[in-house]
């Protein structure tokens, strides 16, 4: 069918949103396919997925229906969990340019290579890594799970990677274990910075402070709660105070007022390292990139299979730890 209008990256009416977004969802039932959306997308884009959510909860819920095809709204790593996740499902991804600065902070060789000097060690990724190096190490963790699941591994040495700022706040809370951590970051948590926070605290003294665990360190020692994303939802929607100061991507933002919009939420503004307050990759995927890839089913997700196989057990180990 055609939609009526040229299909072209530029600003569209709310009229074209709406038909573009029907037309999407028209395309999802008649090829069985289900769309997935980070948190972190646009509004547009959230509206038309059957689930927004974390990478791997939604990884977790599209592996768990009958689609023959999964569109995933979200960046590269994301894309191959779903695969490694879903290997007999068609894996879309609706901008392969979209990857994550931070997961391609470190490489299978480079993983290889601290094995050799860190024999003893056991290596720990965060779920934000790519197939590859998923391959290499032996458990994956969450933000939201990874001190539970390291207080329970019986290395006494643990090889923390990519995110330098998650892996110190989770050797924080894990005194007994001694951490080698990579010191990859993401781009634009790492960019708020204290002296931002301190200023929001002061003009809103009466909101509570919660913050993203890939944050630099001195922010995260200013917050009233720090949680992976689904836990600052919770946590941002329920607490008792009116105003919350949210320390994440800005993208939160309309789940937050979606869930409770009785709440202010109040973002940074900061620029990050692409001149935006947002994760200019994970924006990088747009209702028009959405509906080009669901109609021709291009951009499809392909890992060899071995990678599939060798990156699906630190996964499924950290599915059984937790
Ligand atoms: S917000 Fe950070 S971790 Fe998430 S995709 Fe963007 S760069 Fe990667």
């Amino acid at each position: 069918m055609n939609v009526g209008f040229e299909i072209q990256e530029r600003e569209l009416t709310a009229e074209e949103i709406k038909e573009l977004q029907k037309e999407v969802r028209r395309l999802a039932q008649e090829k069985n396919a289900i769309i997935l959306a980070h948190y972190y997308q646009r509004p547009e884009v959230q509206d038309i997925a059957d689930f927004v959510g974390d990478s791997l909860e939604l990884s977790r819920k599209a592996a768990n229906t009958d689609a023959d095809i999964i569109v995933f709204c979200g960046v590269r790593f994301m894309c191959e969990t779903a695969k490694i996740l879903s290997p007999q499902k068609k894996v879309l991804h609706p901008n392969p340019e979209s990857g994550c600065p931070m997961a391609d902070m470190v490489t299978a060789e480079q993983v290889r290579k601290l094995r050799e000097e860190h024999p003893d060690a056991e290596f720990v990724a965060y779920i934000n890594t790519t197939a590859d190096v998923k391959a290499e190490v032996d458990i994956c963790v969450t933000s939201a799970n990874a001190p539970k699941i390291i207080k329970k591994l019986e290395a006494k040495k643990i090889v923390f990677l990519p995110d330098q700022a998650l892996g110190q706040w989770v050797a924080k809370q894990v005194p007994e274990k001694e951490f080698i951590i990579w010191k990859g970051f993401c781009p634009p948590h790492f960019e708020f910075t204290a002296r931002e926070v301190m200023k929001l605290k002061e003009k809103y003294p009466d909101a509570k402070v919660a913050v993203h665990p890939e944050c630099h360190p001195k922010v995260i020692e200013l917050a009233d709660f720090v949680g992976s994303t689904s836990q600052i939802i919770k946590y941002a929607t329920s607490v008792d105070a009116k105003r919350v100061i949210v320390i994440t991507e800005v993208g939160l933002k309309y789940t937050l007022m979606k869930k409770n919009p009785n709440k202010e939420y109040i973002f940074p503004e900061s620029m990050n390292y692409c001149g935006t307050v947002y994760c200019c990759t994970m924006k990088g995927i747009t209702l028009p990139k959405v509906y080009e890839t669901i109609k021709n089913e291009i951009n499809e997700v392909e890992l060899p299979e071995d990678i599939i196989e060798r990156a699906r057990r630190p996964i499924e180990r950290m599915l059984e730890l937790s």
